[in-house]
């Protein structure tokens, strides 16, 4: 694939109507785009009988920011766009199986009518289910990377024919999180968890006192404002725990009159300002800094609410007035997002090395946007391309202006410069070949001969950067 490049290049004998109906295909935000003939279904043997024949990729909603998705001059197997968007719940098994076009949102729903719900999922939930399944994508806590829960995946080789596989398979950890190298993936099947209420609580404080607040808690993820103190940054800090009888919602905040407060107030709303006034980002981050304020919110989330691991408030974040600013300005909306996973114990120390290095580079004009958020993937996963398989992580999220989106890139690689152990997200990082030390190299080439074995001919096609960090191109051993 080609960031910014829409060369495209001399059509493959394989490829069906290849000039005459490309479209081009974008990556959330825009910033990868390439040009592909797009192919929608509406049954598993058109599907089938079509990959038999064509040299195709896999695009579920197209909401990566990386670009993982795109892979120009291809047919694309457009996911999202079919109408393979069953979504059956067994309530007695508590699972749930769906297909490749169904989404999350569309899933939560269906999980409430059986009063279920999903172990934990990513903030936005237009995204298939399927492609947020094999980027790894997740929420904080425990099980928090949501490929954690699935049970049995089914997929099309590359003859057309089903292959099935369930726990038990040794090539199921490797498929299920397999980054458009195995596909395309027909239907998952999730356990699901009851339905249950949570003590949501949000401070707002400093690093140094993040330990002691979120003892005891069963999932904690935090925000840095980037410009504040290095040594002892502002946070915000969300913490959730089993609701118990006697806690109720409270609030403690400064007065709305007093410095504190007014700062407060700019804090909570800081991404509607940031679009406003990029300018301002540093002095109002350095004041908020001095003044030095705290505030604490108790809510008792809502057990059929369905984003309340983000938004603990009822209902949906985007239902809520005004809708201006939690949509257009959000940082969702406006701001390229770049993500890696650090080693839990380490994320105090990458944070403060990232502040210190941003703040030298804003004698490059350079500025992150937002806050920079960090979620606490508190245990292990079994799968060996999650970014808490080796152990506990810290998933980090940078957001910076559009047009800056190669500044997060040369971060990501100072991090990975100075940090081992340093995992990617497969629909945030830059893929780079850096990435390899921590992904071991004996999981690469499983990963790579799985998908040789299913795709003996190459007619699935990753992404050009995926191909070459599991070096795909390489000859098979045969030829
Ligand atoms: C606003 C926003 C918020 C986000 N929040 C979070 C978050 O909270 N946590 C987090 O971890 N991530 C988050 N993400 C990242 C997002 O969840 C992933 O990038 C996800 O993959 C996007 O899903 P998609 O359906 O758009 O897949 P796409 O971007 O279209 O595809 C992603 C990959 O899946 C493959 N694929 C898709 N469908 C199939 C299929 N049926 N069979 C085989 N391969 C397939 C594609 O080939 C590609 O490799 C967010 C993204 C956005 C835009």
């Amino acid at each position: 694939m080609a960031a910014l490049d829409d060369k495209a290049r001399e059509p493959n004998a394989h490829q069906i109507d290849a000039k005459k109906s490309t479209i081009r295909v974008y990556s959330w935000m825009k910033v990868f785009f390439g040009d592909i003939t797009p192919h929608r279904f509406t049954s598993e043997e058109t599907l089938a009988d079509f990959v038999r024949d064509n040299e195709y990729c896999c695009i579920g909603q197209s909401h990566s920011y990386n670009g993982v998705q795109v892979a120009p001059s291809l047919n694309a197997v457009l996911m999202g766009k079919s109408t393979l968007d069953f979504c059956d719940v067994d309530p007695l098994a508590k699972t749930v199986t769906c297909g490749p076009s169904t989404t999350i949102e569309q899933l939560k729903r269906e999980l409430l009518e059986y009063d279920l719900k999903m172990f934990n999922s990513g903030n936005y939930m237009a995204q298939t289910v399927i492609g947020a399944l094999v980027t790894g994508t997740h929420g904080y806590g425990a099980k928090a990377t949501m490929a954690d829960a699935v049970t049995q995946l089914t997929f099309l080789d590359g003859q057309g024919k089903i292959v099935a596989l369930n726990r038990s398979d040794p090539s199921f950890r490797y498929a299920i999180l397999s980054f458009g190298t195995i596909g395309p993936i027909i239907s998952v099947t999730l356990e699901a968890a009851s339905l249950e209420s949570f003590q949501s609580d949000a401070w707002i404080t400093r690093l140094s006192k993040k330990n002691a607040l979120q003892k005891g808690s069963i999932a904690t993820s935090w925000a840095v404002v980037p410009y504040s103190d290095p040594d002892d940054p502002l946070i915000m800090l969300h913490t959730l725990r089993q609701a118990k009888t006697g806690k109720a919602k409270k609030r403690h905040r400064p007065n709305i009159l007093s410095w504190a407060g007014i700062a407060t107030f700019i804090i909570e709303r800081y991404w509607a300002i940031d679009r406003l006034l990029p300018a301002l980002r540093r002095p109002l981050q350095r004041l908020a800094d001095r003044l030095n304020i705290r505030s604490h919110r108790r809510t008792i989330t809502d057990p059929r609410d369905l984003d309340y691991l983000y938004d603990p408030e009822p209902f949906l974040k985007s239902q809520r007035s005004p809708d201006i600013l939690t949509g257009l300005f959000s940082t969702t909306h406006t701001a390229y997002n770049l993500a890696f996973h650090v080693p839990l114990d380490r994320a105090e120390e990458v944070v403060k090395f990232i502040l210190l290095e941003v703040d030298k580079w804003r004698s490059l004009r350079f500025f992150l946007k937002s806050l920079i958020g960090v979620r606490e993937l508190s245990d292990k996963s079994p799968l060996p391309f999650a970014g808490n398989f080796e152990g506990p992580t810290a998933a980090i999220d940078l957001f910076a202006d559009t047009r800056d989106y190669a500044w997060l890139e040369r971060l990501q690689r100072e991090v990975l410069t100075q940090f081992d152990q340093v995992r990617p997200h497969w629909g945030k990082s830059a893929i780079v070949h850096e990435f390899e030390a921590s992904l071991g190299t004996e999981e690469i080439s499983r990963l790579r001969d799985l998908h040789r074995h299913h795709y003996p001919l190459g007619n699935l096609k990753p992404n050009d950067r995926v191909q070459r960090l599991l070096d795909l191109n390489r000859p098979m051993p045969s030829t």
